[in-house]
């Protein structure tokens, strides 16, 4: 299966490196900027993968795609069902946005109810196959109830470390799978750099998804995904994909499998990306104005899971959005909220907050005529909202408490 990885190459040096050689990281350009990019021998691939191939097999999960994954042993795949989540048409949230066409992907169906799952999965196989005895990793809390989840699966210990603010929901997940959780007193970023030490100073497996090249292509397989849905819908590919943006590597992971498919001939041209942020974080945004350069920042917005500063994987993130053509955008903590009620209503999906930025980027987007009128999305909605009830009930408020007398009721609907 991993017969199929050609190497794995520095996206800032340049320099490759064979499979078995390196794990994480370029150690010439160091962990912030000497990511890894996983490379295939496509030809053979395509002679395994291809529409023919993909029509007889009946995994309904993100293990389909095993030619383009990097794993050695399938027999260490965890049980729980990964991807393959719905992606349902949503007219009448097209018509509220004001596009052709939209469709919206429930990535809040993973196990653990967020897109991370597909990094996770993925994250455990390699950490088995390695015999690791632990695995760590820094969380705005998603990646960590999603590690949390998947290592318990399997049965390998889990030491989290979560920013303060982490939503409760989120930290309660951790719990239940038993993992080792660390609420840092400090940011995301502060976070992550405590977690890159410790994994370091105790020899834990990092699952840590800018560092760990693997990871992002677990992420990968929803856009495989996407190209088989629309297919199956004897749909073409829309236009955009929209998606929120924290670290940068959901939007890496989105635009790898695009390529791929088009690598692969499955389709002739990929979709524009468009990378979602929050007005009180924007450092993609920010340098993608700005001749591309990186400026950590605050990270202020009620969108916990996209409240990154620091980006750990800007390389793949920046590329995403240049190579596809797309843009980058930024949505108010009002639009965000507002977003929920829209989704839930218009299209039947429930998501947390950042979840939900990809809808409120969409309108944005319209509004400043970056995307046309006569232009077709599909929006990945990263997060269920029972994730992060506080926020919901901000966007929602709270009901009409009435005693249990249907005259109250009747004065109630007067009201
Ligand atoms: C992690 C996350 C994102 C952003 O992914 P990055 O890889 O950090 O850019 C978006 N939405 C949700 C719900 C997430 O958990
Ligand atoms: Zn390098």
């Amino acid at each position: 299966m991993s017969g199929f990885i050609s190497k794995l190459t520095c996206m800032k040096c340049g320099r490759d490196y064979q499979p078995e050689q390196a794990e994480t990281y370029c150690e010439a350009c160091g962990f912030h900027e000497g990511i890894l990019d996983v490379k295939y021998d496509y030809d053979a691939v395509g002679k395994v993968f291809n529409p023919a191939t993909l029509a007889q097999n009946s995994d309904r999960s993100m293990w389909r795609y095993l030619p383009l994954l990097p794993v050695r042993n399938p027999e260490l795949i965890p049980h729980l069902q990964v991807g393959w989540t719905p992606l349902y048409a949503a007219p009448r949230l097209a018509e509220e946005l004001g596009i052709a066409h939209c469709w919206v992907k429930d990535e809040g169906r993973n196990p653990t109810a967020s897109f991370k799952d597909r990094a996770s999965a993925m994250g455990v196989v390699k950490a088995l196959e390695q015999r690791a005895g632990r695995i760590t990793c820094a969380s705005t809390g998603n990646a960590a109830s999603s590690l949390a989840g998947f290592a318990a699966a399997v049965g390998l210990p889990a030491t989290i470390f979560v920013p303060q603010r982490a939503p409760e929901a989120k930290v309660a997940q951790l719990l239940v799978y038993g993992a080792q959780v660390f609420s840092v007193q400090g940011t995301y970023d502060q976070a992550w750099e405590l977690c890159m030490q410790a994994s370091a100073e105790f020899g834990w497996y990092n699952r840590n998804c800018a560092i760990n090249p693997y990871l992002i292509e677990g992420k990968k397989t929803v856009s495989l995904e996407l190209v088989e849905q629309f297919r199956n819908l004897c749909t073409k590919l829309p236009d955009w994909v929209a998606v929120s943006v924290g670290d940068g590597c959901t939007l890496g992971g989105v635009w790898k499998g695009l390529w791929e498919m088009q690598r692969l001939g499955f389709i002739p041209r990929a979709p524009k990306i468009l990378g979602v942020q929050a007005e009180g974080c924007k450092p993609f945004w920010h340098a993608w104005k700005h001749q591309g350069i990186l400026e950590p920042c605050e990270a202020n917005t009620v969108a916990d899971s996209i409240a990154v500063g620091h980006p750990r994987n800007f390389g793949k993130g920046m590329r995403a959005v240049t190579e596809s053509g797309g843009a980058f955008i930024t949505v108010t903590d009002e639009e965000i909220l507002a977003s929920i009620n829209v989704l839930a209503r218009k299209a039947g999906v429930f998501g947390e907050p950042a979840g939900v930025a990809g809808v409120a980027g969409v309108r944005q987007a319209r509004k400043d005529g970056i995307i046309a009128a006569h232009e077709s999305v599909a929006i990945l909605i990263t997060g269920n909202g029972l994730k992060d009830i506080q926020s919901a009930i901000r966007a929602a408020g709270r009901p009409i408490s009435i005693p249990p007398d249907v005259e109250a009721v009747r004065k109630a609907l007067q009201a």
